[in-house]
């Protein structure tokens, strides 16, 4: 059964009531609905006059919590006394709710007044095999919520939280923890939940993956969260550092689209992404519209497409960074990563694709993102020489897409009207080197393009702008590839300055 509306809940893990009643008002002023007291974090147990002191003061919902150690919370002591302390914290009220354990018989629960109970679950190990059984024998009982917790042992086991959520006849709270399950966590909304937690800061989180207020409220939109949120991600790993959700959501946030962009972690493998998907695509009901990809799953994505569904250049490059779903489930795979940087050069060069041919264009670096633009610039019948450190794989580059080869340190000698840098070089902190130093520029260079974008100005950027050359830079590329995934996914224009400054503030 699902919830009008969604508490965004926050543990309180104060290990004094003191610090408890500061934590209470400013998670109450950083927009929780309900603060949770977690009681087992206290040093020691309150006694009633701290409690009525306590709740007295609440400027949110309460919900009372005690939790054992053989439930993954921190109190040790005698059941007899925790028990005691619940009821005694219900008298002490107001308190909205009281969380009960599951294995706690009905007899032994405390009397819970005016609040409401919520009968949990937690599982820190795994998802239990009998998810569906616990949770039927939860709406059985005497509880008027059901919560359930549990640690997914891959992501599609995360999605599991929804299937509860979605069949239970109380109100259900269930989420999936660690990284692999931010996604129940912040699509809570969606499915109706009783509540999510979001901690007050990062250390202050009461079991793991959950995200700050500032966070859910913030940067994941929690508050424009609906029943018809349509659902973008970014699926890799590591994911933490990705810039996707915060240039994605201000761009829906900017043009109003009810639409929310998460960052999904997904296991190396491609086992591990096939699961995904599969889950993902058999539950419709999630929305998922679009995916970003990254390292390592862009070639297991051009695997599941398969080629006859995606980019005839993302087939050539052999990796897929976008996949648009429509809302009947068909998949389409596209390589922004190429686009982003062809359209970020023809731009400041105000030529068409086309006009690329017969150019003389060397690109620096045999890595992955060197693959997309040597590719894109072959198809365009540029005239690519590929120079990289490591000859061999500038070679092998070369001979696939019908280009030159030359070792990195003859870089100047290919005579290039565009230079264009794919390698790590210049790269925050080796900041003051470059990939053409000590040598000038080549004469012949009209254009020098930077991929790197970390820092915004790199020392070949100065070297170009020096020369009175066009620059391009990482961030115009990584904008429009990011801009060109919106527009994939939307069908609309992406607004490309609010993507931008997005960056830029997380750059800077
Ligand atoms: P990658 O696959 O690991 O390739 C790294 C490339 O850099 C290789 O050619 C490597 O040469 C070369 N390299 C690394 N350190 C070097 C050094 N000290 N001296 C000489 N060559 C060196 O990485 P990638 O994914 O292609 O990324 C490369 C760069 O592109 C990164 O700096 C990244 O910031 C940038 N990038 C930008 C965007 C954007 O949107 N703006 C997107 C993707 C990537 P060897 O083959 O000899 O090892």
């Amino acid at each position: 059964m699902t919830e009008s509306q969604t508490k965004l809940i926050c543990p309180l893990t104060a290990r004094t009531i003191e610090a408890m009643r500061v934590d209470m008002l400013a998670a109450s002023a950083e927009g929780a609905d309900m603060v949770e007291c977690r009681l087992d974090f206290l040093d020691a147990l309150p006694d009633d006059e701290q409690l009525r002191d306590l709740l007295a003061q609440a400027p949110a919902e309460v919900l009372i919590t005690c939790r054992p150690t053989r439930q993954g919370g921190q109190y040790a002591g005698s059941e007899q006394h925790r028990l005691g302390l619940l009821a005694r914290a219900v008298r002490c009220g107001p308190v909205a709710a009281v969380d009960i354990e599951q294995d706690v018989p009905p007899e032994d629960w405390p009397e819970p007044g005016q609040a409401r109970t919520v009968v949990s679950h937690h599982d820190f190990d795994c998802c239990p095999a009998d998810l569906d059984e616990l949770v039927a024998a939860m709406d059985a009982s005497a509880g008027d919520i059901n919560k359930v917790a549990f640690a997914p042992t891959n992501a599609a086991e995360a999605l599991r939280a929804f299937d509860v959520v979605r069949a239970s006849t109380k109100p259900t709270l269930a989420l999936a923890m660690g990284p692999m399950g931010l996604i129940t966590r912040l699509l809570a909304r969606k499915f109706g939940c009783w509540g999510s937690f979001a901690s007050l800061h990062s250390k202050a989180e009461s079991a793991p993956g959950q995200p700050t207020l500032a966070e859910a409220r913030g940067l994941y939109r929690w508050d424009a969260i609906g029943p018809a949120t349509e659902v973008f991600g970014v699926i890799g790993c590591p994911i933490s550092h990705s810039m996707g959700p915060a240039i994605h959501n201000a761009a829906f946030e900017a043009t109003g689209r009810d639409a929310a962009y998460l960052p999904l972690l997904i296991q190396p493998g491609v086992e591990n992404f096939s699961r995904f998907m599969d889950a993902a695509l058999a539950r419709p009901w999630l929305g998922l519209r679009g995916l970003s990809v990254t390292i390592p799953h862009k070639e297991h994505a051009l695997a599941y497409i398969g080629q006859a569904n995606c980019d005839e250049l993302a087939v050539r490059i052999g990796a897929v960074n976008t996949i648009t779903i429509s809302p009947t489930g068909q998949l389409r795979g596209d390589n922004t990563d190429y686009a982003g940087a062809i359209d970020a050069l023809c731009d400041k060069m105000n030529i068409t694709r086309q006009a690329l041919a017969g150019r003389a264009v060397t690109v620096l670096g045999a890595g992955g993102a060197a693959r997309a633009i040597v590719a894109a610039l072959s198809h365009y019948k540029a005239g690519v020489t590929v120079c990289n450190r490591t000859v061999a794989r500038a070679q092998a580059l070369a001979r696939e897409f019908g280009c030159q080869a030359r070792p990195l340190n003859e870089a100047c000698q290919t005579d290039p009207e565009i230079i264009i840098n794919c390698t790590a070089i210049g790269m925050s902190p080796n900041v003051a080197e470059s990939p053409i130093d000590p040598a000038p520029l080549p004469t012949s260079a009209k254009v020098v393009f930077d991929t790197v974008y970390n820092p915004l100005q790199t020392k070949l950027l100065t070297q170009g702008q020096e020369r009175g050359l066009t620059t391009v830079t990482g961030l115009d590329m990584f904008v429009n590839q990011a801009g060109a995934q919106y527009e994939r996914w939307t069908g609309e224009k992406p607004p490309v300055e609010v993507m931008r400054k997005t960056v830029l503030e997380k750059l800077e």
